[in-house]
């Protein structure tokens, strides 16, 4: 099956309506059928997650995840659910430095600590990020080793290159590769081109500076049946050009779009199943051992987030499935799936 949804516009009840078999969705469509939400303010405190990240030599560090509140990306991925957590209009100056004075305090470096800057947009877009705010929000991170901001690749530039300056730690770049299913790329209108997103890790990796990348299980646009293999294909394809790490994050559900998708194109969410059989394909391909591949060594890890709302299985194989991944994730190896305690023959 593969999946062109059309968006047409009713305009009299200004409900978009999906017509199989045409064109990918466009910025109007996609915003129509958001869900209503109240944006967050620019000066509220954000939430933090404090948890163990493996480094990709054995060991695992204390990492800090900082959800920024700014101006949304300008971007209109048709997956994306991350414009909830932006507000409206561009970022104040100052608002940046005010959220991280909130929930950095001023310490020394203390062991191992990384420390994550997500926007839930791109780093290095002015509106979200602005320009006069960089150096301060660069003293936040002084006691970092380490310090991860997410952008799209065409905000790769200038501001880039100086704030990996300014910091002392190691800047690494998280981009959305998603996937690289031609079909897919289109219809999950990322304004981006694969050359785009080489030419970004390229810059990334000149200027000394790690890339992370995300991959999505099952984008639209991908037969279901294909899912794995191409998740699997866009995973090798980011570890031959020798990115640092990939998070492997299946689609989710509540932005509007993918649930139309659901609803009136027969488009299924990843299920328990699709995320078994994807571990089964990475211990018979060349990507037997995480992380370890012929292009070099990369972490991978798997988004266990919102892993409650996985679609398909029954809560034991789903929880066996977790413990699984977890150890993966940690360990950074493929375990053979019958050395944990996945019992449950489940293939709903
Ligand atoms: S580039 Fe990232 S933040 Fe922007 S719309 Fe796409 S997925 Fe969302
Ligand atoms: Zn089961």
């Amino acid at each position: 099956m593969r999946l062109q949804p059309k968006v047409l516009t009713t305009f009299a009840t200004q409900k978009p309506v999906f017509k199989a078999g045409a064109m990918k969705p466009d910025k109007l469509a996609i915003e129509l059928l958001r869900p209503e939400i109240n944006r967050p303010s620019a000066w509220s405190i954000p939430k933090v997650l404090r948890a163990l990240e493996p480094d990709g030599i054995g060991g695992e560090v204390d990492t800090t995840t900082v959800f920024l509140t700014g101006a949304e990306c300008p971007f209109r991925c048709s997956m994306c659910d991350l414009w909830q957590y932006t507000s409206l209009g561009n970022t104040p100056v100052g608002a940046i430095p005010f959220q991280l004075a909130q929930v950095l305090k001023p310490e020394s470096s203390n062991g191992r600590r990384w420390l994550k800057l997500y926007n839930a947009s791109n780093f290095f877009d002015p509106r979200s990020i602005p320009t006069e705010d960089l150096n301060a929000i660069a003293e936040h991170c002084s006691p970092f080793e380490r310090v991860i901001v997410e952008n799209h690749p065409r905000f790769c530039d200038d501001r880039m290159a100086a704030f990996s300056k300014a910091i002392p730690g190691q800047l690494e770049v998280a981009m959305g590769l998603e996937s690289i299913h031609p079909n897919a790329i289109e219809i999950m209108n990322k304004r981006m081109t694969l050359a785009d997103f080489d030419r970004a890790v390229a810059k990334c990796q000149c200027l000394n500076i790690d890339v992370r990348v995300f991959v999505l299980l099952h984008p639209p646009g991908v037969d279901q049946k294909e899912a794995v293999e191409w998740t699997r294909n866009t995973v090798a394809y980011a570890m031959e050009r020798r990115v640092r790490h990939v998070s492997i994050i299946p689609v989710r559900a509540g932005n509007g779009w993918i649930d139309r998708l659901i609803d009136t194109e027969g488009y299924q969410l990843p299920t328990v199943s699709m995320i078994r059989e994807l571990y089964k394909t990475f211990s018979r391909s060349e990507i037997s051992s995480v992380g370890v591949s012929s292009a070099g060594s990369t972490t991978i890890e798997f988004d266990l987030w919102d892993y409650e709302n996985w679609q398909g299985g029954c809560p034991e194989c789903r929880d066996s499935l977790v413990k699984h991944i977890a150890l993966c994730n940690r360990e950074q190896r493929i375990l053979p799936q019958d050395e944990t305690e996945i019992r449950c023959e489940c293939t709903v």
